[in-house]
């Protein structure tokens, strides 16, 4: 039988559709301070949610394993030269699932297994597969690991140096999860030379503030670049490759590494929205969005530096900081459970010289992305920084915030409804 929609999703299958309401919900009475996540657009749900996810089409434009790809074929076309334009790339691979599967393929298409990588420890603020333990970038590569320096909180580029002669690496990895501060790209590439290894740069956390050229961009520097496209970018979960190398013979191994080497067939439903996603992010309204999400980081930041918190590094370049709550004997993990109680969603982290596990932390990562897209500006920013510590001064003072929790949740509450993320318009998901 044919497939004929007879009644809404709600109505068909209640118990999916209402943990997707209780998610709407959740969206819109919380506040999200998740430094890696977004709202995306209604636009890039439309695409998301298309009849583009019928479509089989391994291979790539013009070259495909499957008939019917004349209109996917322009679909992924218009992704490839937006993020070209958007980034000034003359590469783009659109197809990865993922910012690990675009770390993956980058991988295989640069070293080979065995081969010694030099990334930055996820202790340190790096990224699981910049050589981690679990992940395959750990467990198939030889993998060296470089951090921050304890005493300025900043990355370490005499450590890199230094490791780089030691080790020799084939490739360097340079790019963060947590990270408030201007990475120096060249002096990464410099490095890079000296040893003779490749520069990946894996931009995830601030490619939408490089997309505004609010950060300074890695595509000069870097042999290959990879992204996520739903962090600070704002557009649907999915990877990126990007390169300004000029190097046919590398595009040729980055396309391959992809597919058929990392993936079978593109989520043509999610390279539209990535499409859509590039777009908007070439207009000025993005541009002044993300020179909001700085401001109001900044204002966050230095809010927590009048209450006498610890701001690693000291302030912030970017969409986050790191607040070090060592001084004042809070664990990252009651901090963050604290703060989820009054409805702020944040990630407990670790911070420099952290004496607890990686599980329990001594810090916070708080990014403003979210909260700005929902329209947040200083004044809002300022006064929510000021009731996370309400409640941390208190949980310090006391192990237990219970009553400020509750305070801060009728306050959060207020606010969100001042600023709903969606709206009237109800996500497609949920209609
Ligand atoms: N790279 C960096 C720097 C990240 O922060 C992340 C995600 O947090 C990733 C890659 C992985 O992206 P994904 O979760 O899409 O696999």
């Amino acid at each position: 039988e044919g497939y004929r929609p007879q009644a809404s999703l709600a109505a068909y299958d209640p118990a999916l559709a209402s943990a997707i309401a209780d998610e709407v919900v959740r969206q819109e009475a919380h506040i999200e301070l998740i430094a890696s996540e977004n709202y995306a657009s209604r636009h890039v749900m439309a695409a998301q949610g298309s009849q583009l996810t019928n479509k089989y089409a391994e291979g790539y434009p013009g070259k495909r394993y499957y008939g019917g790809c004349e209109f996917v074929d322009k679909v992924e076309k218009l992704a490839i030269e937006r993020a070209c334009d958007l980034f000034g790339a003359d590469y783009a691979n659109v197809q990865p699932h993922s910012g690990a599967q675009a770390n993956a393929a980058a991988f295989m298409a640069l070293v080979s297994p065995g081969d010694t990588v030099l990334g930055m420890s996820l202790a340190h603020g790096g990224h699981l597969t910049h050589g981690a333990a679990p992940n395959f970038s750990g467990k198939h590569y030889h993998a060296v690991q470089y951090g921050l320096n304890p005493e300025t909180g900043e990355i370490d580029y005499a450590e890199v140096e230094r490791l780089a002669r030691e080790h020799r690496p084939k490739l360097i990895i340079a790019g963060f999860s947590a990270y408030s501060r201007v990475v120096d790209w060249r002096r990464f590439r410099a490095i890079a030379d000296e040893v003779g290894a490749w520069l990946l740069v894996d931009m995830a956390h601030v490619a939408g503030l490089v997309a505004a050229g609010l950060y300074p961009s890695p595509l000069p520097h870097a042999h290959v670049v990879t992204t996520t496209t739903h962090k600070t970018l704002r557009g649907p979960r999915g990877g990126l490759i990007l390169s300004s190398h000029a190097d046919e013979t590398l595009y040729k191994k980055l396309n391959g590494a992809v597919f058929p080497g990392q993936q079978g067939g593109p989520l043509m439903h999610v390279i539209a929205a990535k499409a859509v996603a590039f777009k908007e992010a070439m207009s000025q309204d993005f541009v002044r969005y993300q020179q909001r999400v700085i401001d109001n980081a900044r204002a966050m930041a230095s809010v927590f530096l009048d209450r006498g918190y610890d701001v690693v590094s000291g302030g912030t370049d970017d969409h986050l900081f790191l607040v070090s709550l060592i001084r004042q004997g809070v664990t990252g993990k009651d901090a963050d459970a604290a703060l989820g109680r009054a409805h702020v969603t944040v990630n407990k982290n670790a911070v420099p010289n952290d004496p607890q596990s990686p599980f329990v932390t001594s810090g916070l990562r708080l990014g403003t992305p979210a909260v700005t897209t929902r329209g947040f500006g200083v004044e809002e920013c300022t006064e929510l920084a000021g009731w996370i510590c309400d409640i941390l001064d208190v949980l310090a003072e006391q192990g237990n915030s219970e009553a400020v929790e509750a305070e801060v949740r009728d306050k959060v509450e207020a606010l969100c409804a001042r600023y709903p993320v969606y709206g009237d318009a109800a996500p497609l998901a949920h209609e």
